[in-house]
């Protein structure tokens, strides 16, 4: 179904710039506001790179993960790379997305609600507004969206061209995942093909192999009674990315012609970081006045009260599917902080829809400099939310990984055992270590266990 999106009118404009007044942390100083302006102004009058209506449909989905009747697989970069958007790194991750939602599937017999990180992460925030090498200091890397990661003054500069460009890239990533999920890639049928090329002596590989053989056999009994069905040939792949810099966000945002409503165009589902998440902030604010479900990270230190006032803001309506909370509490804490999370918010009847980031309360720096995570700790993380959640008889709604559909080798541990001297062969994250195909893949089975529990 297709909808036709406006401009805001004046009077919503109004209420959409309303941030502009609040303090937004995270933001690049641009050099240049004249030319930031300009910018604007043109993705302000751009196309979509998505449909309200679609907005629409992955909000019943998450509502539908948060009764247990769905779950949710949300991965991806932890940012992407203007130089990195190739044909081939894409269906890499699309491959790995589909092949992770297929062994959840088939495991739980679940469905899963499947959101790439994928199409606009390209802003970070960052510990520190600059950065110091060998007695040079420049600003922080922020993102492709923002400035470059090159240690050159020239680099480092904040040039609001590169939103464009974020804009521009992320709509050829669109039509790409588009392509691949309804053009034949993403057909059940094609599940054995997604694993071509993978040693199949490595046990995740085997262990897939089984399983895509078992499916094989279902599809075949099925198509032999004559049932022929479209879910088959179509997978539904939903983008996000963390709504970071609101001057992009802004500019993408249209009205929904049907209801009136506002929509941030950019992507399906937006979230608000760890670090952007104060209640009189900038980015509650804006996010706010959008009508696409949208998520919050929380780390440990989030107060039950935190949680319920955030609810308050975002979700005023109380609506299911529009409000996700994405707990980041590290594998140590996860046990003893989440409970009085999801209680209070349960008790106050508050819809949410509960999903786990086991990747950002893990990060280490290892003996050798490189920024990791241990695999044991995301998966130890994984099984405390699942934990937390059955004692209270509550629902775990989904998984929020950083990953890739490449060989690299940047988180510790797996059925490889990549160890601290192994990061060196293939590190090429910018920013957050990523879990490479392999490890994404025993992720899914060992998740797939836990959710056949649930
Ligand atoms: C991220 O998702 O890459 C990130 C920065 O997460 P958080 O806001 O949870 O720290
Ligand atoms: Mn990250």
């Amino acid at each position: 179904m297709s909808t036709a999106v406006d401009s805001p009118s004046a009077e919503l404009a109004q209420d959409l710039d309303r941030f502009r007044a609040l303090t937004a942390l995270q933001q690049p100083t641009w050099p240049d506001p004249a030319a930031l302006a300009d910018v604007a102004t043109r993705l302000g009058q751009a196309a979509p790179l998505v449909l309200p209506s679609e907005a629409d449909t992955l909000r019943s989905r998450l509502a539908a993960a948060s009764r247990g009747e769905a779950f949710v697989l949300q991965g991806g970069d932890c940012a992407e790379i203007f130089a990195e958007a190739s044909a081939t790194r894409i269906r890499n991750k699309i491959r790995t997305l589909l092949q992770m939602a297929v062994i959840l599937t088939h495991g739980a017999s679940t469905p899963i609600v499947k959101i790439g990180r994928l199409a606009g992460q390209y802003a970070k925030p960052r510990s520190s507004d600059d950065e110091t090498r060998d007695g040079v200091t420049l600003p922080a890397y922020r993102g492709d969206m923002i400035n470059g990661f090159e240690f050159t003054e020239q680099a480092r500069r904040p040039d609001p061209q590169r939103l464009e460009q974020a804009y521009r890239i992320s709509a050829a990533t669109a039509n790409v995942v588009r392509a691949f999920t309804h053009g034949g890639y993403a057909d059940l049928r094609q599940v054995h093909e997604w694993n071509r090329g993978f040693m199949s002596n490595n046990p995740a590989y085997a262990q897939y192999e089984r399983t895509a053989g078992e499916i094989d056999r279902a599809i075949r009994f099925m198509e032999a009674c004559g049932a022929d069905f479209d879910a088959l040939r179509f997978v539904e792949l939903y983008l996000s990315h963390e709504a970071l810099v609101l001057d992009y966000e802004r500019a993408l945002t249209r009205v929904d012609a049907r209801t009136g409503n506002a929509y941030d165009t950019s992507a399906h589902f937006l979230w608000i970081g760890e670090r952007t998440r104060q209640l009189d902030g900038a980015h509650v604010e804006f996010l706010s006045r959008v009508a696409n479900p949208i998520g919050v990270k929380l780390g440990p230190t989030t107060s039950p009260g935190d949680a319920l006032a955030l609810a308050a803001r975002l979700n005023p309506d109380n609506a299911p599917g529009r409000l996700t909370f994405v707990a980041r509490m590290g594998a140590g804490k996860v046990r003893d902080v989440l409970p009085g999370l999801v209680e209070k918010v349960t008790a106050e009847g508050v819809a949410v829809t509960w999903v786990t980031d086991p990747m950002h309360g893990n990060t280490i720096t290892a003996a050798n400099g490189y920024k990791t995570r241990r695999f044991a700790d995301v998966l130890d993380e994984v099984q405390g939310f699942f934990e937390v959640h059955r004692g209270l008889g509550t629902v775990p709604g989904g998984l929020h990984m950083e990953l890739t559909g490449d060989d690299v080798t940047e988180v510790l541990g797996g059925t490889e055992a990549i160890d601290e001297a192994g990061l060196a062969r293939r590190y090429e994250t910018l920013v957050d270590p990523r879990l490479n195909h392999q490890q994404s893949l025993e992720t899914a089975f060992l998740v797939a266990e836990m959710l056949r529990a649930r």
